[in-house]
């Protein structure tokens, strides 16, 4: 018999008829034999309706008071659901995070979980219960409410499933699965069967959409195979699990881009030891994050520097930057907010040569003037000008083959 963790996301509970749906689903595979663990999140809007309660009250609301209201919308569907089971004649017993001791830290609004007491669930499956319990939620050593940021019930599924060894988790939620790349921007993307933990975290920027990225990370760290489905239609989803050694991998899976780039240059810097953590220390203690970093050789003494950030934190780089100009006596500081980065990821890439190179001559067909490139193991990312990300996406999706067969 196996034991599975399904987690239903806020759609897929959003009203009384769509948890009747959920519990017939429930029902049928309990019946195929499974043991079940059931993990919910809020119905749709609830959490952000409880933000702007909170928002009519206070402009700053204790972190400690916002983690006490928000763990409030999970508890609602798990008591629903909870009946809806015991309607069908289903055993079934609803927990909050804190009593299946989902123990976490105490950092409010993005706790992360430390323990779970496998036991007092081990005991309501044994007894033939399917056993709910509410996402996105723990209690620290103290007993406090913690909750484990947007989209955390993800986690909390992953994280059940790990602490119980379950054979699959699953999320259900309002897409099919994970596409090569996003179908709005090429509509003949394809919803991939499997891919690896490490292409998953590749593809953030498109999977951060359909998954808490941080419940990717721990299906990893503990080996937990996570099935992304829709609870809409049937369909066998995407698999997201561990590297299968034995099968031959598609060079590339899919192609992930993010609109929210910037870069930030400075030019003629001295050429010397210790300049590029002088640029960067400072703007690190903006609290600024960096993404490419790229350093040209010097020709004469002097050298240009270019990094990357999120777009919002683009003035504020730039006030820094100007800042370290005149302490390094450089010769002047650039930048460019309407730039993207877009990315090629695939675990096949590792044993094949020359991906490069199509996909800069593809863009090169084109006319996409290519403005910095960095690659790892599994990834080759371009930053180009914005008014090109959609059709340099198209571009590379069919050169690569990955459209629909
Ligand atoms: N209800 C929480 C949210 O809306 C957690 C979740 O849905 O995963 O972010
Ligand atoms: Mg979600």
């Amino acid at each position: 018999m196996a034991l599975i963790v399904q987690k239903f996301g806020g759609t897929s509970v959003g009203t009384v008829e769509r948890i009747q749906v959920v519990a017939d689903r429930v029902v049928r595979e309990r019946k195929a034999g499974n043991d079940m663990i059931i993990v919910v999140s809020a119905m749709s809007g609830e959490t952000n309706r409880l933000v702007g309660l909170a928002g009519e009250i206070s402009q700053r609301p204790a972190a400690r008071e916002m983690d006490v209201l928000l763990s409030t919308g999970e508890q609602v569907t798990i008591a629903l659901l909870s009946m809806a089971l015991e309607e069908r004649d289903c055993p079934a017993r609803s927990f909050t995070g804190g009593q299946v001791r989902i123990t976490t830290d105490n950092v409010h609004s993005k706790a992360r979980i430390k323990n779970i007491d496998a036991s007092r669930v081990r005991d309501d499956l044994d007894a033939g219960r399917v056993v709910i319990v509410a996402g996105f939620q723990g209690v620290d050593e103290q007993g406090n409410i913690t909750t484990l940021g947007r989209g955390g019930s993800d986690t909390t599924a992953v994280a059940m499933a790990a602490a119980l060894n379950a054979d699959e988790c699953q999320i259900y939620t309002d897409v099919d699965g994970v596409y090569t790349t996003d179908p709005r921007v090429v509509p003949e993307a394809r919803r991939l069967p499997q891919i690896t933990y490490e292409e998953m975290l590749e593809m953030a920027s498109l999977g951060s959409k359909v998954l808490q990225i941080r419940s990717v990370e721990f299906a990893s760290k503990y080996n937990v195979p996570l099935r992304v489905l829709s609870s809409f239609e049937e369909g066998s989803g995407t698999l997201i699990s561990v590297e299968d050694k034995k099968m031959e991998q598609p060079l590339i899976s899919g192609i992930a881009f993010n609109r929210d780039e910037a870069k930030l240059t400075i030019l003629g810097v001295p050429d010397e030891p210790g300049v590029a953590s002088r640029i960067l220390g400072p703007v690190a203690d903006a609290n600024i994050e960096i993404d490419m970093i790229v350093q040209n050789v010097a020709a004469d003494s002097t050298t240009d520097f270019t990094f990357t950030v999120h777009r919002n934190d683009f003035e504020r780089g730039m006030e820094v930057l100007e800042q370290v100009a005149k302490e390094l006596g450089a010769r002047e500081v650039s930048g460019d907010d309407k730039i993207v980065k877009v990315s090629l990821v695939g675990v096949g890439m590792r044993s094949h040569a020359g991906i490069a190179s199509k996909m800069f001559s593809t863009l090169a067909e084109e006319s996409i003037n290519i403005r910095m490139i960095s690659t790892s193991e599994i990834k080759i990312s371009v930053v180009v000008d914005e008014k090109y990300l959609e059709l340099g996406v198209r571009a590379l999706h069919q050169a690569f083959d990955l459209e629909q067969e």
